[in-house]
């Protein structure tokens, strides 16, 4: 009962019809099971490498998913119709966690940045679930960021732009997701009520001396975003020249391994204590 037994298929493993009903009833037991987890991956601030908010990602500790990301089954689950029984848990979670911590959040403020399926855009519960979470949890709106990939944001039509203007209403902050890899046209941006935009891994992975076009797509991507007066934030950082070309380019915040892996909460709030910012001002200085 190993998903490895499906690799005998020519099909992409991912895409193949058996092994994502496979995963879909993994899902279920999953859920059934209480084996999902949340890591929170620390996003900082450029200029001075203080953290500026978690980004929380999805973990799954069954045995049977051992293997399996959340970027193969996020997928299934939205295949499945299981994706707004993830969505909720992963939002009541954090709020939960939130909660469990407010003095010391009171003290260290901290967004957190979760991942919705865009799907929730169609969802006429998602809005009145999220203002019951937050009422519930006396979660103030301006911790919490949603984080939409922009794949999704192609098909959105005046509804969705309306859902996404109410949550900004909220006080709730959005975020475009994975910035570049979809088809939304600069002059499209304007219609989108969101305040930050996620610049895709793809793009950081172009920032190196002897390409110059990836520099001129990323500083083409960050003009754009000012002029819209949205915040950028690089994802997928991995080594100290892309962050120096950040630094120098004018991103406003950073992610990658190269500052932080995603964390258990005990050692993202013990980073939050006792930030590593000198550790990486060592790391990523360079003549
Ligand atoms: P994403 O939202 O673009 O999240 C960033 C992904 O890039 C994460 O993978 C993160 O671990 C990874 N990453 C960050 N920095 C680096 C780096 O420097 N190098 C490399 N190689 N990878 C890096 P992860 O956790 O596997 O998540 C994959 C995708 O699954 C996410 O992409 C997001 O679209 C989705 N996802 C994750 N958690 C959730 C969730 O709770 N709900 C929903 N709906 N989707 C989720
Ligand atoms: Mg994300
Ligand atoms: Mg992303
Ligand atoms: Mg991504």
């Amino acid at each position: 009962n190993n998903l490895l037994s499906f690799q005998e298929f020519d099909e992409p493993f991912s895409k193949n019809i058996y092994f994502k009903k496979k995963v879909s009833e993994f899902i279920k037991e999953a859920l059934s099971n209480d084996e999902f987890y949340l890591n929170y991956m620390p996003i900082y601030d450029t200029k001075n490498l203080e953290i500026k908010a978690f980004e929380v990602l999805l973990r799954c500790s069954s045995e049977s998913m051992k293997g399996t990301g959340p970027d193969v089954f996020i997928p299934i689950a939205e295949e499945y119709n299981l994706i707004r029984v993830i969505d909720l848990w992963v939002i009541e979670s954090t709020f939960k966690n939130i909660k469990n911590n407010y003095d010391f959040l009171m003290k260290t403020p901290v967004v957190f940045c979760i991942n919705i399926s865009s799907e929730e855009l169609k969802n006429p519960l998602f809005k009145k679930n999220l203002v019951r979470l937050l009422d519930e949890y006396e979660i103030p709106p301006e911790w919490i960021e949603l984080e939409l990939t922009e794949t999704s944001f192609v098909e959105i039509d005046q509804k969705s732009i309306d859902v996404l203007s109410e949550i900004r209403t909220l006080g709730v902050n959005l975020s475009l997701d994975d910035f570049g890899t979809g088809y939304i046209s600069f002059n499209q941006l304007i219609n989108y009520p969101v305040n930050n935009l996620k610049i895709d891994k793809s793009f950081v992975d172009l920032l190196e001396t002897e390409n110059e076009s990836g520099e001129m797509i990323v500083r083409a991507i960050l003009s754009m975003a000012d002029s819209y007066e949205l915040h950028t934030i690089a994802e997928g950082v991995e080594t100290a020249e892309q962050y120096a070309y950040l630094l120098e380019l004018g991103c406003h915040y950073v992610q990658g391994y190269l500052l932080s892996k995603p964390l258990s909460w005990p050692l993202a709030k013990a980073l939050l204590i006792e930030p590593n910012t000198e550790n990486l001002k060592n790391l990523v200085k360079f003549s």
